[in-house]
């Protein structure tokens, strides 16, 4: 099995009810257990071409038996299943699963980077990520999360509840 971390944000509908539930999917996907999960957190959007509502994030560990494609076709279709329609980029959003890391690979095909390339300035995810796996080495700047944490912006990052 491999370990694996992905990012969940979701800010349409009922938003902590979608993320809960998409983790116990998830969880429930031969193949897949699930490890650990982070806090939530209310966080403002950033880089959004359009005002949108405030998001909802955490991030979650996994063990799985799938291949990092396995895991973007099975995360999209779980997207789809919450409700999610692509409208434009960086839009808002009744789900989003991102794979941020695979073990220690570095990958870059057409449709899925690994790791995911904008996870390092991103406090929505480094924050929740490093209450879950402060230890582990993002393969590419080869910092611990903890490190990268540490580093960016927290401002507009909250704990939720
Ligand atoms: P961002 O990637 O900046 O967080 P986003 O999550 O809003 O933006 P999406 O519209 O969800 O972007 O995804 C666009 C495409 O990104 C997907 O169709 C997928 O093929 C590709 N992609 C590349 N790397 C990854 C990854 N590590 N995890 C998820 N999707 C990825
Ligand atoms: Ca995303
Ligand atoms: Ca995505």
């Amino acid at each position: 099995m491999a370990k694996c971390a992905i990012a969940l944000g979701s800010n349409l509908g009922d938003s902590l009810n979608t993320l809960k539930t998409s983790l116990a999917v998830l969880s429930q996907t031969p193949g897949i257990d699930l490890k650990a999960t982070s806090s939530w957190y209310r966080t403002k959007p950033v880089g959004t071409p359009t005002p949108q509502p405030d998001y909802l994030n955490g991030c979650a560990l996994l063990q799985v038996d799938q291949t990092p494609e396995e895991l973007l076709t099975l995360i999209q279709a779980i997207e789809l299943q919450f409700g999610r329609v692509r409208t434009e980029k960086w839009g808002a959003r009744t789900l989003d699963l991102d794979l941020l890391l695979y073990e220690d690979l570095i990958l870059e095909h057409p449709n899925l980077t690994i790791p995911h390339p904008r996870m390092n300035e991103r406090a929505f995810v480094l924050i929740p990520l490093a209450e879950i796996a402060p230890d582990w080495i993002e393969p590419v700047s080869q910092k611990a999360i903890a490190q990268l944490a540490r580093r960016v912006d927290a401002t507009g990052v909250e704990k939720y509840g």
